[in-house]
């Protein structure tokens, strides 16, 4: 890609990379490793972001977007994943902000995005239910108008950060006549309510991101349903194209994929390095040609984004691929860790490979099962090609 930058670009290139270096200290980035802090730590990083007006590079322009062009968000991505700065929580700002500033009234768009840009108000996203995952138009949280207000009955599930959250954005069924699809509304709910609970669910990497919300009467004011009533899958739908587009994580795949060459180059063990070994050579080439056809993909689909189109069927082929990628660097890293177990630190040059390296390989290991489930699952996708793209 560097070849193809102009000096622009490579002006622009050194003004990201300056602001990186300058604002993401080692300070932040040891807080946001600290579960306890990881919240005050991401948000303090999103409002430096938002300072320098960078925080939603992908939103419109008179909403507080960049205008960048496909090669400069191409290059804002790779700086930033490069230096391991984590991106910033899609919930608000790649989520229900275009939702919001697509299919929102002016009232909504003054209300919400402001807040979504300084970082003041943290959302979450009440999609799936105990019974509804795949099969999400089956939902079954209902709302049922009393006067000027929604009153909401009914749980949400695998709802991530919920426990920091202000707002979450909610799938509600408010008709159940005619197909299931029909009668859903988006509804966006204050999480600090009466009647909404939090139950926490912990995940195999003993991570506490997951839970389950509860709402019990919970009285919701009108003014807060984007839209229509009972066309919210339309909006539903736009956002999840978002959502799947994002999950691809191309940047941070090279980075990983990156870091893992690195390490499997070593000589270790008395010469001996994992990257010689034919199976493991076979794999990372595999995978790394993957990477680069995938890359080239998610630029085509930037470019779309930026010259005002939406994400559609593609999202499903990012995110398919994009998941199964991260998964295949996953396991290449705990090849890595195995390979290198034992070896003394001071042998490594510090703590490279110890157990820093083996820890953090078995904890996104074990989380990244997730990726080809979350944001709906692999198979769904796979489903929507079948039928969007190739007609059947
Ligand atoms: C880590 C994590 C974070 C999440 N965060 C959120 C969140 O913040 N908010 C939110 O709303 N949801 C969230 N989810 C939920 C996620 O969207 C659902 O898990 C997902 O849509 C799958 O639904 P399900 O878990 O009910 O599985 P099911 O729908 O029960 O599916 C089980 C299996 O059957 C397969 N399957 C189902 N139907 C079909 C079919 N028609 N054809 C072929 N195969 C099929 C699926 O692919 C899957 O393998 C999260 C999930 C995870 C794992």
């Amino acid at each position: 890609m560097d070849t193809s930058f102009s000096p622009q670009d490579l002006a622009f290139r050194d003004e990201v990379a300056a602001f990186f270096d300058e604002a993401f200290t080692d300070d932040l980035r040891d807080r946001l490793k600290d579960n306890k802090q990881f919240k005050e730590a991401i948000v303090e990083w999103q409002r430096k972001l938002n300072d320098k007006g960078w925080v939603a590079p992908n939103w419109p322009v008179e909403h507080g977007g960049t205008g960048w062009s496909p090669t400069q968000m191409y290059i804002f991505d790779s700086e930033r994943s490069s230096r391991g700065i984590p991106n910033t929580i899609p919930f608000g700002l790649s989520m229900v902000a275009p939702v919001i500033y697509t299919f929102g009234n002016d009232e909504q768009k003054q209300r919400f995005l402001p807040r979504i840009l300084k970082s003041e108000d943290w959302w979450c996203q009440g999609y799936s239910e105990p019974g509804s995952g795949s099969d999400l138009a089956s939902l079954k949280t209902k709302a049922e108008l009393d006067g000027d207000h929604y009153v909401v009955n009914g749980a949400k599930i695998w709802t991530t950060y919920a426990q920091y959250a202000d707002w979450i954005f909610c799938l509600v069924r408010t008709s159940t006549e005619g197909k299931k699809q029909h009668g859903i509304s988006f509804l966006l709910i204050d999480m600090h309510s009466e009647g909404i609970k939090v139950n926490p669910i912990e995940t195999i990497d003993s991570h506490h991101s997951l839970n389950e919300v509860e709402f019990n009467n919970v009285r919701v004011p009108v003014e807060n349903l984007i839209g229509e009533q009972d066309k919210g899958w339309t909006y539903a739908k736009a956002l999840l194209a978002h959502e799947r587009t994002g999950i691809a994580g191309v940047a941070d795949s090279k980075r990983a994929l990156g870091e893992v060459r690195k390490l499997a180059e070593r000589e270790v063990n008395g010469g001996k390095r994992l990257v010689d070994d034919p199976l493991f050579q076979k794999r990372l080439s595999d995978i790394e040609i993957e990477l680069m056809a995938l890359e080239y993909t998610d630029l085509r689909v930037l470019s779309q984004v930026a010259t005002g189109g939406a994400p559609g069927a593609e999202s499903s082929l990012l995110k398919i691929k994009g998941t199964e990628i991260q998964q295949a660097i996953q396991t290449l890293a705990m090849m890595v860790a195995a390979h290198y177990q034992g070896v003394l630190p001071t042998e490594l040059d510090g703590d490279v490979l110890g157990n820093d390296f083996g820890m953090a390989a078995r904890r996104s290991y074990m989380y990244g099962r997730a990726a080809t489930v979350y944001g709906g699952s692999n198979e769904i996708q796979k489903n929507i090609i079948a039928k969007a793209v190739l007609g059947l």
